[in-house]
Parts: C-alpha cells; structure tokens; sequence
C-alpha cells in the first residue's frame, strides 16, 4: 500500500504517518516528490486492513494499494524518474550513459589502452570485470582484486567511473572499495543473499535481467536493493535465452518501454551479450537508444582475437568511436544528448 500524502504536508505529520505504520509492525519508505511525499508500506504479504485509518490521519489525502508484487520499484511509489547519481553526472536523466570497456580486466596495457580509447570516444564510465561469471570452471576466471587494482589505476588515469561485477557476498566489501558501481550479473540475478549484500551496501548497482528471467522478476530483484535503503540501481536489459541460435541472446528490445512505464529506476542496454556478435552491436544500440534506454554499456577491446573472454561481440576501438557519432543523430531524435 502506499499512502499519499497531501501537498504542503508538514514534517511533522509525515513523521506520524510513518511512526503509526511502524506501530503496526510494517516498514516505511518515503519518496519525497516535487509536490508531495508517497509513503510506501511495505512489510510481508498480509492484507492490509489498515487503509482506512491512515485516510484519516492529518495530512494524508488517500491510500492506494499498489496491485504488482514489487512496490518500491514501481512508478506509483516513485512517479518521477530515479535520477543516479554517477561522478558528477547522473544516470537517467537527459544525457544518456554511455559504459564501455572491455569483458575482462586482463593485464594493465590492455586495461589502460581500452580505457583511453572509449575516453575519447566519449564513454562516461569504464567497465571492466575482475571477478568473471564463466560457463565453464577451466576458462580464464578473472584476475580479482589484482584486477580491481588495475581498474582503480584507469579511473586515476582517465577520470572514468569504474563498473565492475561482484559475484560473492563476502565480496561486496571489497569490490565497493574499488568500484563506482557494483555490477550484479545474469546469472546472479536472483542470488538473494548478494542482492541484500549490496543493498546493504548503499553502492550504487546496475542490475541485469537474468538470461530466463521475466520483466517482473527483474523488478522483484530490484525491489531486494530497494527495501535496504538503496535506490541507486540502474536495471540492465542483456538479451534472454530462446530458440535463437543466430545470436547468443535474444535482445528483448519490448522490456525497454515496458520497464520505464513500470519503474522509475533507469534503464541501460547491453547490445554486446544481447547479440553476441559484434556486427550486430550497433544496430542494437541504436534501436535501444530509439526505445527509450538510459544508456548503454558495450564490450570494446584493443584486440578482440585475443580477448579472454567476449572477444565475438567486443567491438574494436574505432567501431566504438564510430557507433557513438551514429549515436548521437539517435539520441538527438529522442530528444536524448551523448
Ligand atoms: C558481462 O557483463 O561481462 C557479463 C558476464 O554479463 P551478463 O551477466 O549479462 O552475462
Ligand atoms: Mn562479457
């Protein structure tokens, strides 16, 4: 349920409403909106009688009961858009994301010179995994906090904010040291006990749709983030396994508007695990940038033959530069700046 509160409602009275609501063993969240305050009441699923006694409490105009199993993610908790923020900049607003790098963190030139090369391009943030999710326990696993170290030295060269995966709870503390935002992987999606790991956190996070996963269980994993406390998440759509098998992924490119009706939370595209290829990561990006995405975030490395991992779909460093000029006559027809 969330309660709305009238506009120009007092501190005081907000401060009653949440008071009673924890009196009656629920938790409370307050968006503060430009005009009014929406306190959402969240707590385990039992229906909630007490609609009818917040409407009269001073300062509330009404109740509404929020029908999707997510709340804290939904618009109607938070109709404005989530801005995030993002060093100096913020994720969600006009200008769009722009994340780039390479799948794995590998050595320090290859790690320098992707981070120089999609600088230049215009990349906002730098990704880079250190800790890497992989299919099979024999291919190259990442190089850890020793890739951490090298990510820290990029972001001291280029001034780009670091995104990296964190797979392991016991991590989170570790991966926050070093990393701008803690990227939570397909895979790892519904891993509870991480997602309350960086909820807890307050780091920001960008969360990506599992390989199998729906819509709303996508929001229901954001909704774990989101009852900690934190509300810097960036949602991830990365492509969904189907009967396809002429790209690695489906690119579910519906989830786009689906979710930005659904969520105020901003939402990123990954045309790289989308496709798999990289003769068809532009296309991609464009569509993406033309439905209404945030931003991107796309695999580049200097030499993709000899990549560890993602080499396929790693764009070279001057397609990069290329896609985001083509970008940008993209983003200016959905009244979006690069
Ligand atoms: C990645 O970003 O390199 C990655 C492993 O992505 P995903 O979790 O979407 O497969
Ligand atoms: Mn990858």
């Amino acid at each position: 349920m969330i309660i709305i509160m009238q506009s120009g409602a007092t501190t005081k009275q907000i401060a009653s409403v949440v008071t009673r609501i924890k009196e009656l063993g629920y938790g409370a969240h307050l968006s503060e909106g430009q005009e009014r305050t929406i306190i959402g009441v969240v707590g385990e699923d039992r229906v909630l009688m007490e609609g009818e006694e917040f409407t009269l409490l001073d300062g509330v105009e009404r109740t509404m009961r929020v029908t999707s199993p997510y709340k804290l993610a939904s618009r109607d908790f938070h109709p404005a858009n989530t801005l995030v923020p993002l060093n100096g900049s913020v994720v969600g607003d006009i200008k769009l994301t722009l994340i780039a790098g390479p799948c794995s963190v590998e050595n320090r030139t290859q790690m320098l010179e992707t981070a120089h090369a999609v600088k230049e391009a215009g990349a906002t943030a730098l990704r880079g995994g250190a800790y890497k999710p992989r299919s099979s326990p024999y291919s190259f696993q990442g190089l850890g906090e020793e890739g951490l170290e090298l990510l820290a030295e990029a972001r001291e060269a280029t001034g780009l904010p670091i995104v990296t995966e964190v797979m392991d709870p016991a991590l989170v503390p570790l991966v926050c040291k070093y990393a701008d935002v803690l990227q939570i992987g397909a895979r790892n999606m519904q891993n509870y006990t991480l997602l309350n790991a960086v909820g807890e956190s307050q780091h920001t996070v960008l969360l990506k749709r599992g390989l199998m996963s729906t819509m709303e269980e996508l929001l229901m994993s954001a909704e774990y983030i989101l009852a900690h406390g934190n509300n810097r998440i960036m949602l991830c759509e990365r492509g969904i396994r189907t009967f396809e098998t002429y790209t690695r992924n489906t690119f579910d490119i519906n989830a786009i508007p689906v979710l930005k009706l659904k969520t105020h939370l901003p939402i990123l595209a990954d045309p790289s695990h989308a496709t798999g290829k990289r003769e068809y990561v532009a296309a991609a990006s464009k569509a993406a940038i033309a439905a209404g995405a945030d931003g991107l975030i796309i695999e580049v490395h200097c030499n993709p033959e000899k990549a560890l991992s993602d080499g396929a779909q790693s764009l070279r460093p001057e397609q990069f530069a290329k896609l985001v000029t083509d970008l940008r006559r993209i983003a200016e027809a959905v009244d979006r700046t690069l």
